[in-house]
């Protein structure tokens, strides 16, 4: 049945696509070895690299943020090393399942999925790793299963005080755009992104950030790859171009979206996420709810996770708000199904489209029988209006 209005896409990615995006998308596709490509090429290369915050190379796939994982791994490091993965959650989680594939020996640091990376553990972790047998940290920047944010400058503080040469491998796939992140200034080796959240693009493309301490470890590893190989990548990318045929229509939203997130300025789209983080915030303890975050400076700009009391069905509250208000918000993942449900407050984003967002929530919640206390959304309006946004 034909549904008037607008559906609310608020999951934690995909995110909506600005319509400036979608013109820029729906255009002839173009000879993706002729000569007007390597301008285009060259263009959003540059551009990424002011996103990642790196003078380094920007690798692109043409895959889903997983590709880009993969990428990271088969290019670093050799079947037999080991990684130090912190299971911050569903994504950390699956992360290692895929390394373990590739022979890569994925040591788990557990974590109660409340919390970023921590710090401290790592530390101890690599101090105990006399040998330098942990070739490489891996942590989720933006961890999307649970709303928490992992300071990535104190797990490499942690990492160069042990003086271990362990690379620094960041999962950012949800982070980037959105959060903060200077790939140069923190000290990333490999950064792992996607094009469907903070970026604003429709699923499709991945990113690969890369140091020079990457590049050259990957000189020396023996894992198979041929595909997902960066250096075939940076020869042909030095004059704009691909070896192989690249996601054309989507270089075209990127080279959009660049620009778009450079118009509002970076710091700005960054505190605009914050703000809308606090004011979800405000709504969920106003309702009586706990967020999945437990660490005040962890909680995700781009995403809130909310726990409902015990033998309440997460699942069944989202069905209900699907179907009544056209909005999709994030299931839980993993251990966390039916425990909690994600609101997505991340990309094209404005004041209203959370004001929606939680109305329909509250809406949601009034005809249930989950017990909460009305007005959440009042007290996100409010401070709102009190704060207004810089722009
Ligand atoms: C979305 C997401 C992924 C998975 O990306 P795909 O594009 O679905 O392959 C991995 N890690 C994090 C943190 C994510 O948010």
């Amino acid at each position: 049945m034909r549904k008037s209005g607008r559906h609310y896409l608020q999951i934690p990615g995909p995110s909506p696509v600005p319509e400036r995006i979608m013109r820029a998308i729906d255009m002839p596709v173009m000879d993706h070895r002729g000569p007007d490509f390597g301008e285009l090429g060259l263009r959003v290369l540059e551009g990424l690299k002011r996103i990642f915050k790196t003078t380094g190379p920007v690798i692109v796939y043409p895959s889903s943020g997983t590709g880009a994982w993969e990428a990271a791994l088969v290019n670093a490091l050799s079947p037999g090393d080991t990684a130090l993965m912190v299971e911050t959650g569903h994504f950390a989680r699956i992360w290692r399942k895929l390394a373990g594939r590739l022979g890569i020996n994925g040591e788990l640091l557990e974590t109660d999925w409340r919390r970023g990376a921590p710090a401290a553990a790592i530390a101890d972790r690599l101090k105990a790793d006399k040998d330098h047998k942990i070739k490489a940290v891996c942590i989720v920047h933006n961890e999307t299963s649970t709303g928490c944010t992992t300071q990535v400058v104190d797990v490499r503080k942690a990492i160069d005080e042990c003086g271990h040469p362990a690379l620094l491998l960041v999962d950012t796939i949800s982070g980037l755009a959105s959060a903060d992140l200077q790939f140069d200034n923190w000290g990333i080796d490999v950064a792992i992104a996607g094009s469907q959240k903070g970026l604003m693009l429709p699923p499709g493309l991945s990113f690969n950030a890369v140091s020079e301490k990457a590049m050259q470890a990957a000189k020396h590893t023996t894992t198979a790859h041929a595909y997902w190989n960066w250096q075939d990548m940076l020869d042909a990318n030095k004059n704009g171009y691909f070896p192989y045929t690249p996601a054309t229509n989507l270089l075209y939203g990127l080279d959009v979206a660049i620009n778009m997130l450079e118009e509002e300025t970076l710091e700005q789209v960054f505190t605009r996420h914050k703000r809308h983080s606090a004011a979800a915030r405000l709504a969920v303890t106003h309702w009586g709810m706990e967020t999945q975050c437990q660490v005040d400076e962890e909680h995700s700009p781009v995403l809130t996770a909310v726990r409902l009391p015990e033998s309440h069905d997460a699942d069944q509250l989202r069905k209900v708000i699907l179907e009544r208000f056209d909005l999709s918000l994030g299931n839980g993942l993993s251990d966390l199904q039916g425990r909690v449900f994600r609101i997505g407050h991340l990309g094209d984003f404005n004041d209203l489209t959370l004001a929606a967002t939680l109305s329909g929530i509250e809406m949601g919640l009034a005809t249930t029988n989950i017990p909460f206390n009305p007005g959440g959304v009042q007290t996100a309006l409010d401070f709102m209006q009190r704060s207004p946004a810089a722009n």
